[in-house]
């Protein structure tokens, strides 16, 4: 049985890991940066709950590794910029365990460094396609160090490639990306905020959104939201400094300790911060003829407001690992099967992450009211919905009957 992962992003370095020990299996990872360049990896990330309960259902070892380099995300506190408090959310009310604040390159380091010699670098994939002997298994053509190599006869192939996924556009197109209607700007800074900023915390001036939360070694990750027009460019002149802080500096009162320090420390970092707009992309998850499979972002890129794409790039990940592994112990080796069984699993749970991300964008969204559009977060039906993000992960053994 040949298996190849193409990405050994988030999904695709815990998938190497596990699948290159199952017996039989000849697995290759093929990632298209070097070993240690995290050059696309800049952020913070808050990763929720839900996948620190399938990565530590999947592989203890791999989930106390990733927790040990990370802070735990125990609490959501929502206020405005001037400092009145909205929401406090304890996250042990909606979730079986915290979930955690990381570093992007430092996941990834710890992920990549799991899967070891499973992943082979500096690869550049020159073409992924049909087989030319059985066009139900695939053939990939990449060149490393130089040399052009050819898998074929490949029985599964993952994209786990992203948000651009080429594996996916191969097959079935590039997915039509859904704009949402808000423009976010992220930096990673250091944190000098002497305990100012630490867990996860929002701050808003009418519909414009500060969110911030301190990660190890010393940083804080700072977002700032805009609404924008769906389709529209994200305009130059919301990009200086003058504007930035008029933007999330409340009108008629200071703004409050925290605020303060978030905004000199965004202005500070205005050259490094990455600005993008907020979409989502259709689900789709294989192509069983083909015996390709899609996770992660290249599955369903999606909304970040709650923080799920990384999460559920990891639950996603958890789910095939444990559906193939199960299959394998029992003898079963039929790639359409596992790929059927991986979408009963995951496109239900898909549905509600998505559709959940958002309509928790509300407040985010232009004339939007912060204060009306928090008080229906801490009532019972959100929180409800939030447990079940959090704490009913999908991973293959819990599919609901009638989903
Ligand atoms: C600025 C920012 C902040 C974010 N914040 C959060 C957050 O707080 N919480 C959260 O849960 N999510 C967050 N996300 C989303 C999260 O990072 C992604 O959803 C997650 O990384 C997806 O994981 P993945 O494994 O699908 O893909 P990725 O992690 O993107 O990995 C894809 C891998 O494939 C490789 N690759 C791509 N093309 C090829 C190719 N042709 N050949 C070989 N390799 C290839 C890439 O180099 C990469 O290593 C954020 C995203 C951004 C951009």
């Amino acid at each position: 049985m040949k298996i190849v992962i193409i990405g050994a992003g988030v999904a695709g370095a815990i998938l190497a890991r596990r699948l290159a020990l199952l017996p039989g299996v000849e697995l290759h990872c093929l990632e298209k940066v070097g070993a240690n360049d995290h050059s696309e990896a800049g952020t913070g990330l808050n990763v929720g709950p839900n996948a620190i309960k399938a990565l530590r259902l999947l592989d203890a070892e791999l989930a106390a590794q990733v927790e040990n380099a990370s802070l735990p995300w125990a609490r959501w506190d929502i206020a405005l910029t001037d400092g009145t408090s909205l929401m406090s959310l304890p996250l042990a009310q909606v979730a079986d365990n915290p979930g955690i604040r990381i570093r992007w390159s430092e996941l990834y380091r710890v992920l990549r460094q799991g899967a070891g010699a499973a992943i082979h670098y500096d690869c550049t994939l020159e073409s992924v396609e049909r087989d030319a002997v059985d066009g139900r298994r695939t053939r990939v053509r990449y060149v490393q160090d130089g040399q052009r190599k050819t898998i074929d006869g490949i029985d599964l192939l993952i994209g786990a490639d992203g948000r651009y996924s080429a594996v996916r556009r191969t097959f079935a197109g590039a997915p039509e990306p859904r704009h949402i209607g808000v423009a976010i700007l992220r930096v990673l800074v250091p944190d000098t905020s002497a305990g100012l900023i630490d867990d996860y915390g929002q701050w808003f001036n009418g519909c414009h959104r500060l969110l911030a939360f301190r990660v190890p070694p010393a940083h804080v990750y700072i977002a700032a939201t805009h609404p924008v027009e769906p389709g529209a460019p994200v305009r130059d002149e919301w990009k200086t400094e003058a504007a930035v802080r008029a933007t999330y500096q409340p009108a008629h009162r200071p703004p409050s300790a925290q605020v303060q320090w978030l905004l000199d420390a965004l202005c500070a970092n205005l050259d490094d911060a990455h600005w993008a707009r907020m979409q989502e992309a259709p689900i789709r998850y294989a192509e069983p003829d083909a015996g390709v499979l899609y996770v992660g972002d290249s599955a369903h890129a999606m909304a970040p407001t709650l923080g799920q794409g990384a999460t559920q790039a990891v639950e996603d990940a958890c789910a095939a690992a444990l559906i193939i592994e199960g299959a394998a112990a029992a003898g079963q080796w039929d790639v359409r099967q596992w790929l059927a069984q991986i979408v009963r699993a995951r496109e239900w749970r898909m549905r509600f992450v998505m559709s959940l991300s958002v309509r928790a964008t509300d407040t985010m969204l232009d004339g939007c009211d912060p204060v009306q559009g928090t008080r229906w977060k801490t009532e019972a039906p959100f929180l409800s919905d939030l447990s079940c993000l959090f704490r009913d992960v999908a991973l293959g053994h819990e599919t609901p009957q009638n989903a």
